[in-house]
């Protein structure tokens, strides 16, 4: 285990079981971030990068991603997914076909390489040594990173023909890239996304999303994180988002599960309850059993937020953790 000797111990402000304990009240939601990143940082559990959202995973992290993610698989046994595991990459064809762009240009990372001359290679090396932008010359390639991890999915699916009657479920988990840098230990570029993927009828998403939703929060209970489910909607890009995300809370087709994490900040979504409609039947043809185009939803589990959550909440040092929530994460 993880050398935790160096947690951030606040003074005489010190938390059961050696919690980060945050700053009182603060007005600026900013502060409370920069806080809990820092004590993260001090003590070793996250090594930051040059770029703001590029995080480096310590052995206490990963022994908790690994925990949650064991603890995930047991709730969803029952499932009987097929599990499909993806490189946190995918066609760039597959990628406008999903219409990511028109929703979220802002998040997009596309993937580009030098493809040049001798020549090419030259300038570029020149551009390079006098300080100079040489990123233009780069060419896009056919790959993009996965925003999400049930993209990749669906034209795996649908390539296969029409469904069974019973539908699917897909079990995924790959990092995805978004690019919204910020100071939030909770919000990274790219981050892990572990997901249920219900393709069938309406009907059958429907039901999948009321079970996994009830699901979300026994195991918010069982990690004893505080916590509640809300609407939510998309940061979808410009003056037209505001329109598809007010339709989207309409028609509730987003809940997410929030749970403090930055003191004096509005509590963070680490788990997502998802209902696409037949969003993905017009971008691959996913077709029932009976031939109509499929519905889609998804559950995901942010193991990054529910994994900064539990070492907000429980603090830095595994061995004072409550024993029944060390047991639910398969005996930490
Ligand atoms: P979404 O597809 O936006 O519903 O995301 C699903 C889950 O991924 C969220 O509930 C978060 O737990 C997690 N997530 C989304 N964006 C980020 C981010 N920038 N950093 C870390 N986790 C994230
Ligand atoms: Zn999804």
């Amino acid at each position: 285990m993880e050398d935790v000797s160096n947690a951030y111990e606040p003074g005489d402000d010190t938390a059961a079981g050696g919690s980060y304990a945050a700053p009182k009240t603060t007005q600026d939601p900013d502060v409370g971030r920069r806080a809990f990143r820092q004590a993260l940082v001090d003590a070793r559990v996250l090594y930051p990068s040059a770029v703001e959202g590029i995080y480096g995973r310590s052995g206490l992290f990963e022994s908790i991603a690994d925990g949650l993610n064991a603890a995930i698989s047991k709730l969803g046994a029952d499932q009987h997914a097929e599990v499909m595991r993806f490189p946190p990459a995918m066609p760039r064809k597959d990628f406008e076909a999903s219409e990511y762009l028109k929703s979220f240009p802002q998040l997009a990372g596309t993937v580009h390489c030098f493809c040049g001359s001798d020549r090419d290679h030259h300038r570029l090396l020149a551009r390079l040594e006098q300080g100079e932008d040489w990123a233009d010359q780069q060419r896009p390639t056919d790959v993009v990173l996965a925003p999400a991890a049930c993209y990749p999915v669906y034209p795996v699916i649908a390539a296969r023909g029409p469904m069974s009657a019973d539908g699917m479920v897909v079990d995924v988990l790959t990092y995805c890239f978004r690019h919204e840098p910020s100071i939030d230990p909770a919000r990274m570029q790219m981050f892990r996304q572990r997901e249920y993927v219900r393709l069938g009828t309406a009907e059958q998403i429907v039901a999948f999303r009321e079970v996994w939703m009830e699901r979300g929060r026994k195991l918010a209970g069982m990690l004893e994180l505080p916590h509640e489910v809300d609407l939510a909607n998309d940061p979808f890009f410009g003056r037209g988002g505001k329109i598809v995300a007010d339709s989207q809370r309409e028609l509730k087709l987003k809940f997410e599960l929030l749970v403090p994490i930055n003191d004096g900040a509005p509590p963070t979504a680490c788990m997502s309850f998802n209902y696409h409609m037949d969003h993905f039947a017009h971008a691959w043809p996913l077709r029932t059993a009976d031939g109509e185009p499929a519905h889609t939803g998804c559950v995901g589990f942010g193991i990054e937020r529910l994994t900064l959550a539990l070492l907000r909440h429980h603090g830095f040092e595994l061995a004072k953790w409550p024993k029944r929530v060390r047991e639910v994460l398969g005996g930490l």
